[in-house]
């Protein structure tokens, strides 16, 4: 439950950091940022949200609607005071897209395999559990072998990813610009918004960076 109040709020500030397009830094400052806004927003959770994991999933879509008309003005306010939304739907809407976030990766099955140890994530190098994103995403590869962007012998390179960082990548680029342009983890550690991510991820007490 700790554990998903932090993840939570990694949740929710890798959606800031996305939003913000440099309005907040990646530095301490997003922390204490996420930190309120996430403890404003998860008390308008009911207890099973909070509590939700794998064997005891909640579907996002048993939230009711009046739970967000719950959320907190200072929540909304603060997130246009700094720019980083227009107004209360829009801070909404960024709420909803975070709790739906929080909640699949909450409740998703274990990391399948040989790779259930724990490892370092390929982006923030913590040593948390890992999923595996397909660097060239499945649903594109017969577009990708159609327009002859990648051999069909790399189709298959996956990168470990924690939950974090995964749906961190996948929110910053769609799959089609994955598979063309960010195949590696090279380009991928490469873009200025995953190194912005990085460096505040692996800072984080979810999970500890190696040594
Ligand atoms: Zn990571
Ligand atoms: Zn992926």
């Amino acid at each position: 439950m700790r554990d998903n109040h932090e993840a939570f709020k990694e949740t929710l500030a890798a959606h800031i950091l996305v939003k913000s397009f440099g309005q907040v830094d990646a530095d301490d400052s997003l922390d204490d940022f996420s930190t309120y806004l996430a403890t404003e927003a998860w008390e308008i959770l009911p207890p099973k949200a909070r509590s939700a994991s794998y064997e005891e999933p909640f579907a996002f879509d048993d939230l009711k609607d009046d739970v967000f008309d719950a959320t907190p003005l200072q929540f909304s306010d603060t997130l246009v005071a700094y720019g980083i939304v227009d107004d209360r739907d829009d801070a909404l809407k960024l709420l909803r897209n975070a709790i739906d976030t929080y909640l699949q990766e909450a409740c998703a099955a274990p990391p399948v395999g040989k790779q259930t140890r724990l490892a370092e994530c390929e982006i923030c190098e913590r040593e948390i559990p890992l999923t595996y994103h397909h660097l060239i995403p499945r649903s594109v590869h017969n577009k990708v072998l159609k327009r002859g962007w990648h051999p069909q012998e790399r189709l298959n390179a996956v990168a470990w990813l924690c939950r974090y960082c995964h749906s961190t990548v996948h929110r910053l680029a769609s799959n089609e610009d994955l598979a063309r342009y960010f195949y590696t983890v090279d380009l991928l550690l490469a873009r200025e918004d995953i190194q912005r991510w990085r460096a505040w991820a692996g800072r984080q007490r979810y999970g500890k960076r190696r040594g």
